[in-house]
């Protein structure tokens, strides 16, 4: 018999070895190893021979592909063969592997890209699982598994988990000690049922609800956590309180602003100011959409607090932005001192930690330092991830009895309800209004018949610049850096690939109009796989104008202010969830210029009508709603884009499950979920990931 908090060293099949490998993957319980979930299910709960395949109605696979559910790709189809011919070859970057297997009933064609493990795994004669999808007669992508026929039950004959690469498991081996967990698994209450349904699930419902289990728990852990924070904080005392009589300053220091505030930036600063004159310090989350103008909001009462002999520090995510509100910042308040702090920027501080206060600015290196600047004021630029704060930051806050103010900022749309539920121990500014002078992209849908007409419409306004003879620049954005790291071929744009194509489609335009080699546009990229130094060259050329098309990863989504960039290209833009591309919407006409967002699909008719709505749609919180009635949107793509990247199992947008979280502490408060402490652990460790911008 097994319990959840068991070592995986006692399960039958692991070893001191597989423990050794296991533990680098932090899985040392057996509960952390039933966590480990799979990536997808395949269903092969009906084996077919090849004859069957072949007589597979279009209709019948588009059918069972239109169902909802998200994890199970229900067009798969599986099949029991031997190998007869297995070959692969390259063309450009690809490599292609071809096989043909037979069963006695006819034989079939199998085609792979970019799986450069096959070949050793192909012997001739041998027999295999297949499992792929179905198109024109010829299995795609399939799964390839040597498993004994009489092995039914485990790897076949229902929906098989597929797992991503753990230790050295092989997909076999993880899913035969799972089973071996799971049968004796002891006092672990409803989770026995959760983790037979997300292993080995009888039906996609099952799954569903398996993983809605999760989520509660999730939730439930959330909320128990705030409150505990909520409690903690009220025990804390502000390292400084400005005096009441401080009020009227901020009124005046606002007059010199270069634009007047809206009312919405003067309802949060002065919420902000109220806040600093207690003796609890703050705790406040501003939350306002790209382009709102929370800097400013964050700034007022920050000079304020210098003025006061106090330091203070503006911690954001990247070194261009350190930079650029450094500069801003300081033409605003000529008269306080500001200070810019980043990796490269090894100031000692000592002499300016004089009995004047300072603005600090910069980048996480900061957080080394707070011990010395000692700020009274804290602010934290999450940009568009809610709730990533650095651990160092985390431990300073906690060591100390007294404490900076914190305000944290964040462009994620996070609904009122939302917060009010799960995060009480925050107080909340929102900035619902935009700068008048700023006006949000207009959005248009561009199907595939029409992408190459678009890139023409692009590349004549660009190549005409504007009326007061200032370049305009563009950002096109793909999913993927490139095709392999998905595993999937088809539409998934890529960026180099985006950019062979679009050099070439150029070419073309150039010709048409005779535009000379000289006034052609210079076209970069931008993607994670480039090291910062260069990254920052590239962001640096754009900011100068050097560069007028920028092919990019969504990198840029997080907090580069590109002010001249006017339009913005979203390939494959179903892949995102609309708050995502929301946001990288916002990140064109940053100066009030009149801008542009091109959203290119080629999906389906569903995720058409939801950029549709997109276009229509201006509000950012408004979006966030609608991806949180499509469930997971984000999830449904395998990768996170919710924004709120601290989540394992629940998605933030499912208020019935917030409200059931709810109803349950309300009649168990001191429930213990088992998966707190697991959930602990693991945030830990993910915010020293986020650390690394
Ligand atoms: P975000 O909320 O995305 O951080 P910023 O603080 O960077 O937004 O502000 C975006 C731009 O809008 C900046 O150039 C800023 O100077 C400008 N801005 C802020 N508030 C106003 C306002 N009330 N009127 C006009 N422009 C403003
Ligand atoms: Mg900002």
């Amino acid at each position: 018999m097994y319990q959840l908090q068991d070592s995986v060293l006692l399960v039958k099949g692991i070893g001191a070895n597989l423990q050794k490998n296991l533990a680098k993957e932090q899985i040392e319980q057996i509960l952390d190893l039933l966590l480990f979930l799979p990536l997808r299910y395949e269903d092969r709960s009906s084996i077919k021979s090849i004859i069957e395949i072949k007589n597979l109605t279009t209709s019948e696979t588009t059918l069972a592909n239109s169902t909802e559910n998200q994890k199970v790709k229900t067009n798969f189809v599986t099949t029991f063969a031997k190998l007869l011919k297995f070959n692969e070859y390259r063309k450009g970057r690809l490599l292609i592997s071809r096989a043909t297997i037979y069963d006695g009933t006819g034989q079939i064609n199998c085609v792979w890209f970019n799986n450069k493990f096959l070949k050793n795994r192909m012997i001739v004669g041998q027999s295999f699982f297949f499992s792929g999808n179905l198109k024109d007669d010829t299995l795609m992508q399939a799964t390839v598994e040597k498993v004994a026929e009489d092995a039914e039950g485990i790897h076949t004959g229902r929906l098989v988990p597929i797992y991503s690469q753990l230790a050295d498991f092989k997909q076999g081996n993880l899913r035969r000690i799972l089973a071996e967990i799971i049968g004796k698994l002891h006092q672990a209450g409803n989770f026995e049922q959760i983790f037979h349904d997300l292993h080995f699930p009888e039906s996609i419902d099952k799954i569903i609800a398996a993983r809605e289990n999760l989520a509660l728990e999730e939730i439930i852990c959330l909320i128990q956590k705030s409150q505990q924070a909520k409690k903690e904080h009220q025990k804390k005392h502000a390292i400084f309180s400005l005096p009441t009589s401080i009020k009227q300053k901020h009124i005046d220091s606002s007059s010199s602003l270069p634009f007047t505030l809206t009312a919405a930036q003067n309802k949060a600063v002065e919420e902000i100011f109220n806040d600093l004159q207690e003796t609890t310090p703050m705790n406040r989350l501003l939350v306002g959409d790209v382009g709102s103008g929370k800097t400013i909001v964050a700034a007022i009462p920050a000079s304020t607090m210098v003025e006061n002999g106090q330091n203070v520090c503006l911690i954001v995510p990247t070194k261009i932005l350190a930079q650029q509100h450094f500069t801003n910042l300081s033409k605003i308040f000529k008269n306080i001192s500001f200070c810019l702090i980043n990796s490269d920027v090894k100031q000692e501080l000592s002499s300016s930690t004089t009995s004047e206060g300072v603005f600090y600015i910069g980048t996480h290196s900061i957080l080394n330092r707070l011990k010395k600047i000692n700020p009274s004021l804290v602010i934290y630029d999450e940009q568009q991830r809610f709730g990533v704060k650095h651990r160092q930051l985390d431990e300073y806050l906690d060591k100390n009895q007294n404490q900076p103010h914190l305000l944290s900022m964040t462009a994620t749309p996070i609904p009122r309800s939302l917060m009010l539920s799960i995060f009480s121990h925050l107080d909340l500014s929102y900035l619902d209004q935009m700068p008048n002078s700023r006006k949000m992209a207009t959005t248009w849908f561009i199907p595939k018949s029409k992408e190459k007409k678009a890139i023409e419409w692009l590349a004549k306004e660009l190549l005409g610049g504007n009326t007061t003879g200032e370049r305009k620049q563009a950002l096109i954005i793909c999913p993927f850096i490139n095709p392999s790291s998905y595993g999937a071929t088809e539409n998934v744009a890529a960026v180099k690939d985006s950019l062979e194509l679009l050099k070439k489609e150029l070419k073309t335009i150039y010709k048409k109009l005779n535009i000379k080699q000289d006034s052609q546009l210079e076209i970069d990229v931008l993607h994670s796989q480039l090291n910062k130094k260069q990254q920052a060259k590239v962001i640096e050329n754009v900011y100068k104008q050097k560069i007028q098309i920028l092919v990019s990863t969504p990198m840029v989504e997080v907090g580069v202010d590109l002010p001249n960039a006017d339009i913005i290209v979203i390939q494959s833009a179903e892949r995102f969830g609309l708050s995502s591309l929301h946001q990288l919407r916002g990140r064109v006409g940053r100066k009030g210029q009149e801008s542009y967002c091109l959203l290119f699909s080629s999906a389906n008719s569903d995720s058409q009508d939801r950029l549709q709505k997109f276009c229509q749609e201006k509000d950012g919180l408004k979006l966030a709603e609608i991806d949180l009635k499509n469930r997971g949107a984000g999830d449904i793509l395998g990768y996170q884009q919710s924004g709120l990247n601290n989540l394992h199992f629940a998605s933030w947008t499912n208020l019935e499950i917030i409200n059931l979280a709810q109803k349950k502490l309300m009649t168990e408060p001191d429930y213990h979920s088992p998966l707190q402490d697991y959930l602990e652990k693991v945030n830990s460790q993910s915010t020293i990931q986020t650390a690394t911008n």
